[in-house]
């Protein structure tokens, strides 16, 4: 691996949470708070680690991301990211960004996480609907995400996401375009939506299985999609990418170095980088565990690939056409993208192509495609 660009977007994974909820398959772990200075501890070792052996230039954002890191005692996040300005180059108009769980929200934390840099923050919330926090096992409720959101907001943080999931089992229409209107009555910045997945391994993929929770019909899933596109843009957001709606100038900067392949450094436990040389890409992740983690620190990973330049290419047009902005049409993919043309999912503006509508809900067909 030679020449490979420098880093310029960190994401570090904080794996701890209250609670393991019943859809979750993301690398988050509950019981296991004792582990939090350890694992602070390690991060740090790795960051070193990395900073000695990668090109790292000027950052222009860092994500804590998770598991919940609004978790994490607020001295421990306040020494975590000033341990990141010292050993990084973080621009003064950096995007940093902390993922919040509303319950783990409050006046002590919130302070800290300033103090520390943190600029935007993205609110777990789910959801609003007692019965679909239920089925998702969330051990949140509307009342702790309003209070959460609007202490935020008074205690100075002026780029709020939150994160709505729909198409839960037993979620109408209607109950969906409530909570549409109580998220977007918050007053938020950005708004990500995610349609409910069965992943395997997951308790709710089980329950499913053992007849206990009912299949989503398909049609419901498109309602609810559609729904969502009618009351966001409504409200001024605009749809930016297959799942995130913004507010002009809020898009997330650090969502966006991912979809335009940009190279990003991740670490933690289980955390994904990805590194180019503008031609080739090589992608490596970390150990999953905590335990593991922080026994293998500072050199924690435990699997990596190579992509040639045809699936770097591939990979980046897929991650593109994610995005409204879509990208310059690279070659050598004429035919599919021809074909999709022809199926209304992208269409051509000026130099770039760029998904429709259709292509933008059917991300996946065009993900078929090209991959
Ligand atoms: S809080 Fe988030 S990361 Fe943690 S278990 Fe629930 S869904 Fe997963």
């Amino acid at each position: 691996m030679t020449d490979i660009q420098p880093f310029c977007h960190l994401y570090v994974h904080i794996p701890f949470c209250r609670h393991k909820c019943g859809y979750c398959d993301f690398n988050a772990y509950a019981g296991m708070d004792r582990l939090m200075p350890d694992y602070v501890d390690a991060l740090k070792q790795e960051l070193v680690s990395a900073r000695e052996r990668f090109p790292f230039q000027q950052l222009e954002t860092v994500y804590l991301g998770g598991g919940t890191p609004s978790l994490l005692p607020p001295a421990l996040v306040s020494n975590l990211l000033a341990f990141i300005r010292s050993t990084f180059d973080v621009a003064p108009d950096a995007e940093v960004t902390l993922e919040a769980n509303p319950a783990s929200t409050d006046a002590e934390k919130i302070p800290a996480w300033l103090e520390g840099g943190v600029n935007r923050l993205s609110l777990g919330v789910q959801g609003f609907d007692p019965r679909a926090l239920a089925v998702l096992e969330r051990k949140t409720d509307a009342a702790q995400a309003t209070r959460a959101f609007a202490l935020a907001r008074d205690l100075g943080l002026q780029n709020i996401s939150v994160d709505l999931i729909y198409a839960v089992p037993y979620q109408s229409n209607a109950t969906w375009i409530d909570t549409l209107g109580r998220a977007i009555a918050l007053g938020p910045d950005h708004v990500s939506t995610y349609c409910l997945s069965f992943e395997e391994g997951t308790l709710l993929f089980r329950r499913r299985a053992e007849g206990r929770v009912p299949e989503v019909e398909t049609d419901l899933q498109w309602d609810q999609l559609d729904a969502a596109c009618v009351e966001l843009e409504a409200a001024g957001f605009r749809r930016y990418e297959v799942s995130n709606w913004a507010r002009d100038g809020f898009e997330s900067r650090h969502n966006q170095a991912y979809w335009r392949c940009r190279p990003v450094y991740g670490a933690g436990a289980g955390a994904h980088t990805y590194a180019t040389d503008g031609s080739r890409a090589w992608r490596w992740w970390n150990v999953a565990r905590p335990r593991e983690y922080i026994g293998s620190a500072p050199s924690p990973r435990a699997g990596g690939e190579e992509l040639d330049p045809r699936k770097t290419m591939a990979e980046s047009l897929m991650l593109g056409l994610r995005t409204a902005e879509g990208l310059v049409a690279p070659a050598g993919f004429e035919n599919e993208l021809a074909q999709l043309r022809r199926e209304g999912l992208i269409e051509r503006l000026d130099e770039r192509i760029v998904p429709t509508r259709r292509g933008m809900d059917l991300h996946n067909q065009i993900a078929l495609a090209v991959l």
